[in-house]
Order: structure tokens, then C-alpha cells, then sequence
């Protein structure tokens, strides 16, 4: 259905294509959204700013990165051809085998003549008169759209961080969310990594192999978890195969992350010292981010957090030999799992090699980057450490932040910047009142990055493609989010996320990496579960909270 069709008779831009559905982003959000709207004879043009589709494993090419959620989860489920066919290779995989997935997928559906790549939308203007957007793209064109479908990522804009004399640096500069397409070989060069955060864990082992030497500069230390990643048996994949349809169910509708594992029956301080010693010690052997699903109160109850913690930092203490640079790396200022928890291969360990220094850039920051060193100064006076490239593990504006790149402008010309100037304000992090017919895809307010976002992603799509089914079939013009629901639902997912230990880390979930940017817990940590019931209530109730206008109302009204 790539042939551009006319959906209303009502003017707007002269000579503009018209779509029903514009979608922003090619990555597993916006291609499983554009095969669910196809399939409902929809005209959909999907607009993607880089040169092909797969999102953040098109973009996050650095040494080591790969999924932290297991790949025979973190996967679509919409095609059982698909989920029975497709081979993962590893337990958690990397990052070319899932764009050659993403790329599959493109191929398998044929999406691709209804993507344009290389193309941004720049804006988009609801036109209240014609009731439709008005999308303008940087190839200077303009489309029209019934619905906008926001499938730009959580974690898509990647952040520069502000440090004088970047510019001025000589050797080479790259942002792990912005990875060059060719080899980057680090063979004999001093590197500097800037940034402890998920991506800095899984390439600091791989670059530390290649470097002469690597200078790691540690502003805060995360938790990290070994991955004990591996090949994937046969065995092991057709043991998933064979329970598709129940573990599957079991992640969107029982789990609270979209990940399958054992649900906990107890609280931490329920166990003795030794019996809580021995299930940490499974789990940390086990490997992976269900590290945390041992006790059901690990995220609520400090004290019992504080078991696992200490765990976790022993752990480090017993890896890594030098007692100072452990002492370091043991995270010392926010609850475990309050930021997201890294999944590592050796990165502990990776500090025990000669050529590998961690730096503390809290008491000792980044003071500027000279044209071949990186500068700090602080409590031990002021240092240069010399490097030849520098790799930014900065991280994202997440959640918001290539949202807000767009310039979106809703009823009465309402940009979404200036409604969510003091945090996102959204209905079940779907739609924001003011913006009609325009949907966000694991948006702010929703499970998304707390869980295994392709289950996310899946609920999302099915969701918003169902509503605009049901819309068509009832002859309504628009749906929005209404004013009230939307302040219960900015409410009860804050007061959701107080009843928490989440608020008690600066993390990117709070946007506190993120100068000036307005400190809420952005998503919703009710769990996939639960979230989804009420989505789908929500929709079993005809939208209730919504706003629907159109021609039915009119009909009943006339
Ligand atoms: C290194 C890394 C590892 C991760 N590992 C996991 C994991 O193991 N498990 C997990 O659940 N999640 C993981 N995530 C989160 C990951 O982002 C999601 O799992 C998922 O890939 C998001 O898909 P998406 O389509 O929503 O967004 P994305 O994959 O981010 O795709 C959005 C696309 O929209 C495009 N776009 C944005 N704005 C515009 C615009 N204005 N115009 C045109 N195009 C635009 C972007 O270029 C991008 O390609 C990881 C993230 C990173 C960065």
C-alpha cells in the first residue's frame, strides 16, 4: 500500500501527499507499526533519519554492544514464522546480528517502499480546520496525515556532553549512539572513554584489548551484572520455541519488565544472612539483569536493597585487586537498580589490566580537553592524561529528547515543548491532550524503558493500531487525551514512582543528566502487566478518558 491516497476531500497544502499515517522512526517501533497499519489498508509513510532501518542497533555500532535483555525475548512476537525461524546465535546478541534481524524484518514484511530513509521530520502543525497534521520533512517537503504516529526512541538522541575544548581536541572524537559504519580500530592508541554508564561497561573491555592504553573517566559508578553470555544450543532455542506461546504471554501479561523469570515470593529481610547470600550468589552466577527479581522489595524497601548492594560491591571488591580502584568502582550513591543495572562481559576485571586506569572525575573533574589530552583538576591538583581518541559514552536525552527535536504544534498552535516545559505530560504515555490523532510510542508515562521494550513496543503498536481501526469503523474524526485523565495519569505515575526507591538516583529516567532539564521520574513503573490491563480497559470502555470527536457523535447528536 504504497500508493499515496487522498483520505479527506478538505483542503490543506496544495499538491501535498496525503497519508492517513505519517510515523516517525524505522526502528522495531516504527516498522512493526507500519506492518500493522498496512494490514489494515492504511496509506502509511514512514520517515527515518538515518540511512537505514533498526534504530538503536543502526546507530549504536561501538566495540561490544549488544542486547542486555536475552535475544530469544528481545524479539518480536507478532510473527510466529518469524520467532520459530529466526536463529539467535548468542544469549544475548550483538549488536550487527540484531540490525541484520532489524534489516530481515524490513525484507520478510516488505516495508521497505513506504520507509524513506535519510529523511527527518523537522515538524508537524494540526491543521484543526481540515483536522489533519501537516508534516514537513528536511528534504523540504510537506505531507499531510490523518495521524502521527511518534516512533522516534527512548534513547535516540544521543548527548554531547558540554566539556570546553572539545572541539579543539586532534585526534578522533566518537559518541557511542553515533558510531562511524567502518572499523574503528584502537590498535596502539591511548584512548579516553568519558562515561560509566551501560555503554562505557560493554565496550570498555572490548576497547581496552585493542588500546595501548585506556584512561576510563568515571564521573559515577554503576552496578553492573556479568552477562555470562554465550553461544546459544540448539537446545536451548528450540526449549524456547517449543513454549513460545506461554512464555510470550507470560512476559506481556504476568511479568512486571517483559522479562520471563521467576516471580519472587519474599522479601529480602524474610532470608537469613546465608540463605540471601546463596540466592544472590545463583543469580550473580546465573548472570543478567533478573539479578534484581530475587526478592519482591529490593526497589521498595532501602534495607533490603542495601543486601544486594553490598553484595554486588563485595563482588567488586574480591574482582578487581588494586583496593583503590575498587574502591571506585563500588557505587556508593544510589540504591541498586535505581538506575538501570549494566549487564557486563569482564568489565570488572577489565581494571586489573596494566593498561587500563580509572579516573575520578567526581572529585577530580573534567576541566577542559586540550588539543591531545584530557585535563582535570580537583582535589589532586590538576592532571593530563594523555590520549589519541576519545569515546563519548555520554548517553541519550532519553525519553524526551528526539520528541522535542520535532517542532509539534497542536490545537490553538500549542507547541508540545511549551506543554511539557516543567516534564512530559501524557495519558497513559500514548497521546497529550491538545495533540489530537498523534500517538506516542513508548512514550513518557509508559513501562518503556523499564522493561523489555520490545514487549512494550508490541502493546503500544497493537494499541494504537487497534484505535485507529476502531475509529475508521466508527466514522470519528479525532481522539485525544483528555484533560483530566491525563492529570490523574501524571499523578498516579508519579505517585507510583514515590512509593519507590527510583527517585533516590540522579539517573536519565529522572532526566538528570540532562542540564536544566526538569527532574521526573518520566516512566511507568506499575509493571507490563499491569500497565497493559488498563490500556486495555481503557479501550474496552471506548477510549475512556479520551476525548472523540467525529462523525458518529454527530450523527447521535443529530
Ligand atoms: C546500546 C543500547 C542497547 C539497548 N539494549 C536494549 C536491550 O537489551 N533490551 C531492551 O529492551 N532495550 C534495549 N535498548 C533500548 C532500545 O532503544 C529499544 O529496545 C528499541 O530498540 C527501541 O526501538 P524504537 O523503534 O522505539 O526506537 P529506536 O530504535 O531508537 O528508533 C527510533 C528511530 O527514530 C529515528 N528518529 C528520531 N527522530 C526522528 C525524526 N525527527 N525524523 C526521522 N527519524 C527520527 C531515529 O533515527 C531512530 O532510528 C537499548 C538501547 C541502547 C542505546
Amino acid at each position: 500500500m504504497s500508493a499515496v491516497q487522498s483520505i479527506s476531500g478538505k483542503g490543506h497544502a496544495a499538491n501535498a501527499a496525503t497519508y492517513d499515517v505519517v510515523v516517525v522512526g524505522a526502528g522495531f517501533a516504527g516498522m512493526y507499526m507500519l506492518h500493522r497499519l498496512r494490514k489494515q489498508g492504511l496509506s502509511v509513510r514512514v520517515y527515518e533519519q538515518g540511512g537505514d532501518v533498526g534504530g538503536t542497533w543502526y546507530w549504536n555500532r561501538y566495540p561490544g554492544a549488544r542486547c542486555d535483555v536475552e535475544s530469544m525475548q528481545y524479539s518480536y512476537s507478532f510473527s510466529d514464522e518469524l520467532q520459530q525461524q529466526w536463529d539467535w546465535s548468542e544469549r544475548y546478541a550483538p549488536q550487527p546480528e540484531i540490525l541484520k534481524y532489524a534489516n530481515h524484518v524490513a525484507d520478510r514484511f516488505k516495508l521497505r517502499p513506504d520507509i524513506q530513509l535519510g529523511t527527518r521530520v523537522d515538524s508537524a502543525a494540526f491543521d484543526e480546520r481540515a483536522g489533519v497534521w501537516s508534516v514537513t520533512t528536511s528534504d523540504g517537503k510537506t505531507v499531510t496525515a490523518k495521524y502521527v504516529v511518534l516512533a522516534t526512541g527512548c534513547l535516540s538522541n544521543a548527548r554531547m556532553p558540554d566539556i570546553e575544548g572539545l572541539s579543539d581536541f586532534k585526534g578522533q572524537v566518537y559518541h557511542t549512539g553515533h558510531w562511524p559504519h567502518e572499523q574503528i580500530d584502537f590498535t596502539g592508541l591511548r584512548v579516553g572513554v568519558i562515561g560509566t554508564g551501560s555503554s562505557a561497561i560493554q565496550s570498555v573491555p572490548v576497547i581496552a584489548e585493542q588500546a595501548r592504553h585506556l584512561t576510563v573517566f568515571q564521573r559515577t559508578a554503576n552496578f553492573s551484572i556479568p552477562a555470562r553470555n554465550a553461544a546459544l544450543t540448539p537446545e536451548e532455542r528450540d526449549s524456547f520455541r517449543s513454549n513460545y506461546p506461554e512464555l510470550r504471554r507470560i512476559a506481556r501479561e504476568e511479568s512486571r519488565n517483559g522479562i520471563v523469570q521467576e516471580l519472587p515470593d519474599r522479601g529480602a529481610l524474610e532470608d537469613g544472612d546465608n540463605v540471601r547470600r546463596a540466592k544472590y550468589e545463583t543469580r550473580w552466577t546465573r548472570g543478567g539483569l533478573t539479578f534484581m527479581g530475587v526478592y519482591n522489595n529490593l526497589v521498595l524497601d532501602k534495607a533490603a536493597n542495601d543486601t544486594a548492594a553490598n553484595f554486588v560491591r563485595d563482588k567488586i571488591a574480591q574482582i578487581v585487586s588494586d583496593p583503590s580502584t575498587a574502591k571506585l568502582l563500588q557505587p556508593d550513591n544510589h540504591p541498586i537498580g535505581a538506575k538501570r543495572i549494566c549487564v557486563d562481559t569482564d568489565y570488572y576485571a577489565t581494571f586489573n589490566r596494566a593498561n587500563v586506569t580509572l579516573v575520578d572525575i567526581r572529585s577530580n573533574p573534567i576541566e577542559r580537553i586540550l588539543p591531545y589530552s584530557v585535563r582535570t583538576a580537583g582535589k589532586e591538583g590538576i592532571r593530563d592524561y594523555e590520549v589519541d581518541a576519545l569515546v563519548l559514552a555520554t548517553g541519550f536525552d532519553a525519553m524526551t529528547g528526539s520528541v522535542a527535536k520535532i517542532d509539534i504544534r497542536g490545537r490553538n498552535g500549542l507547541t508540545l515543548n511549551a506543554k511539557w516545559a516543567e516534564g512530559p505530560r501524557t495519558y497513559l504515555g500514548l497521546m497529550s491532550a491538545g495533540f489530537p490523532n498523534l500517538f506516542i510510542i513508548t512514550g513518557p508515562g509508559s513501562p518503556s524503558v523499564l522493561s523489555n521494550m520490545i514487549v512494550s513496543i508490541e502493546q503500544h503498536v497493537d494499541w494504537i493500531a487497534d484505535c485507529i481501526a476502531t475509529m475508521r469503523h466508527r466514522g470519528l474524526d479525532t481522539i485525544e487525551a483528555g484533560k483530566d485523565a491525563e492529570d490523574r495519569w501524571v499523578a498516579h505515575v508519579n505517585e507510583v514512582a514515590q512509593g519507590t526507591l527510583y527517585p533516590q538516583a540522579n539517573s536519565w529516567y529522572m532526566g538528570a543528566n540532562i542540564p536544566g532539564k526538569p527532574q521526573i521520574f518520566m516512566p511507568y513503573i506499575g509493571g507490563v502487566g499491569v500497565y497493559r490491563q488498563i490500556c486495555n480497559d481503557v479501550a474496552a470502555k471506548g477510549y475512556e478518558g479520551f476525548v472523540l470527536t467525529g462523525a458518529e457523535r454527530q450523527r447521535a447528536a443529530s
